[in-house]
C-alpha cells in the first residue's frame, strides 16, 4: 500500500484528535486534524484526503451533514463515522448514507490503525476500479479513432475506385463480371453502414445532438418510424396497430436520432416477428415522462440474451441468421435515448414476444400539449391499422 495516504480526523474531542495523532504518530499515513464539521470542509479541499473520519455528534453542523458534503465533494474518498455507543443507531444511518465504516468511541490503538487499513484498501480499490474504467473508455475512444481512420478511408477509397471502374469497364466487361463488381461494391457499402454505426454508437460525438435540441412533438415521429417499416410489415403480412393518447406531451430533443431509435426498435419488431402477427405502438403520458411503447408477439428474447442486447455488437441466440444484423441498433438506440436523459427497458416472453419501452422526460416548458390533433395525421388513424 502506498506511504502517501492522507487522513483527516473531524472531531470536537480534542482527547480523541490527540489520541489519533498520538497512535499515527511515526507511522506512514499525512494526518490533519479539524475541530468541528465546517472546518473539516474547508481542510478537505485542500489537504485532499484519502480518508476521513468524522464523528456524528458535533456541535455545530452535524455530522450526518459533512458526511453528505464530503460524498457530494468527491464520492471516491472513503469515510468513516465516529460514535459513542448510545448513537450506534445514527452510525448504521450513516453507513446507509454512503459511510464504509463506523469507529465505536472508546476504541484501542489496534482497533483505530485495523479501521485505517480495512479503509486504506477500499479507497485503493476504488481508484484502481476509477483507473481502469478510464482506460478502457481511452481505449475505446482510440479504438474508434483507429478505425476511423485505418479502416473507413482506405474502404472509402477502394469504394471511390470500384465505381470508377465499373463505368470505364462498362460495354467491355460481361455481365457476369458486372455482376460481380455490383457485389463488391454493396458489400463495401455495408460495411462503411457498419462502421459508421459503430463509430455513433462509441464515439462522444453524438453527444454534439444535444445542441439543436428543441421542443418536439413526438407523434409525426412516431408515424414517420411505422411507415418506415410498413413495406417489410406487408411483405410478412404483419399488421401494425398505433394507439396514442391526446394530448402526448412535447419533448426536448432531436428529432432525427429520435425517429432513429423508434425505426430501430420498430424494424425488430417487425424482423423477429412471426408472419401474420401483430406489432403495436402506442404512447401516452406518465409522471412527467412520454412513454412509447412497442410490442410484438415474434420469438421473445430469453433471460439469457435479456441483460446483453442493449450492449455494442450482441447479436441474440434465436432467431434465423439471416434476419440477423450486426448487433448494434439497440446499442445506438440507448446511447441516443441516454443523451435524451431517458431510457429504454424490455419485456419479453420467449416464443410470445416483446414490449420495448422509451420513456423521455417531458419538456420543462411544454407549452402546446394540450392542442388537439396534429396536422398531417387524422384523428382515425390515432386509433387502429395502418
Ligand atoms: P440486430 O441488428 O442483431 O437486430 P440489435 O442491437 O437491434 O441488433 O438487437 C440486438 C439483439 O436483440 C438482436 O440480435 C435480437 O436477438 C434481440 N432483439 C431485439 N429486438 C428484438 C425483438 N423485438 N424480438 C426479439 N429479439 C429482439
Amino acid at each position: 500500500m502506498s506511504d502517501n495516504y492522507k487522513i483527516l480526523i473531524i472531531d470536537d474531542e480534542e482527547v480523541v484528535l490527540d489520541s489519533c495523532t498520538e497512535i499515527l504518530r511515526g507511522s506512514q499515513y499525512k494526518l490533519a486534524t479539524a475541530s468541528n464539521g465546517s472546518l473539516g470542509l474547508e481542510m478537505i479541499e485542500e489537504f485532499q484526503p484519502d480518508l476521513v473520519f468524522v464523528d456524528l455528534k458535533m456541535p455545530g453542523m452535524p455530522g450526518l451533514e459533512v458526511l453528505e458534503r464530503v460524498r457530494a465533494y468527491d464520492a471516491t474518498i472513503v469515510t468513516v463515522v465516529i460514535t459513542g455507543f448510545a448513537t450506534i443507531g445514527s452510525a448504521v444511518d450513516a453507513m446507509k448514507r454512503g459511510a464504509h465504516d463506523f469507529l465505536p468511541k472508546p476504541f484501542t490503538p489496534d482497533e483505530f490503525r485495523l479501521i485505517i487499513r480495512r479503509a486504506l484498501e477500499k479507497r485503493k480499490l476504488i481508484l484502481e476500479t476509477l483507473a481502469l474504467r478510464k482506460e478502457k473508455e481511452m481505449l475505446r475512444a482510440n479504438f474508434a479513432a483507429i478505425v476511423s481512420h485505418e479502416l473507413k478511408s482506405p474502404l472509402s477509397a477502394v469504394q471511390q475506385n470500384l465505381f470508377v471502374l465499373t463505368s470505364e469497364l462498362s460495354g467491355q466487361i460481361s455481365s457476369d463480371q458486372l455482376v460481380r463488381l455490383e457485389r463488391m461494391k454493396f458489400r463495401i457499402a455495408e460495411l462503411l453502414e457498419l462502421i459508421r454505426t459503430w463509430l455513433r454508437v462509441i464515439s462522444a460525438d453524438i453527444e454534439t445532438i444535444k445542441e439543436n435540441f428543441e421542443e418536439i412533438d413526438i407523434e409525426p415521429l412516431i408515424y414517420t418510424a411505422i411507415e418506415s417499416v410498413n413495406s417489410q410489415a406487408t411483405r410478412k403480412d404483419i399488421e401494425l396497430h398505433v394507439h396514442l393518447d391526446q394530448p402526448l406531451s412535447h419533448v426536448t430533443g432531436d428529432s432525427g436520432t429520435l425517429t432513429e431509435v423508434l425505426v430501430n426498435i420498430l424494424n425488430n419488431a417487425v424482423k423477429y416477428s412471426y408472419p401474420g402477427s401483430e406489432v403495436r405502438t402506442e404512447a401516452f403520458n406518465q409522471d412527467g415522462e412520454v412513454v412509447i411503447s412497442i410490442s410484438d408477439q415474434g420469438i421473445g428474447i430469453s433471460d439469457e440474451d435479456l441483460p446483453h442486447i442493449f450492449s455494442d455488437f450482441y447479436s441474440g441466440k434465436q432467431g434465423h441468421q439471416e434476419e440477423k444484423g450486426y448487433g448494434l441498433g439497440l446499442a445506438l438506440c440507448s446511447r441516443i435515448i441516454e443523451i435524451h436523459d431517458g431510457s429504454i427497458t424490455v419485456e419479453s416472453e420467449p416464443g410470445k414476444g416483446s414490449t420495448f419501452r422509451v420513456w423521455l422526460p417531458t419538456c420543462p416548458n411544454e407549452s402546446q400539449a394540450n392542442e388537439p390533433a396534429i396536422a398531417g395525421f387524422s384523428s382515425s388513424q390515432l386509433e387502429g391499422e395502418l
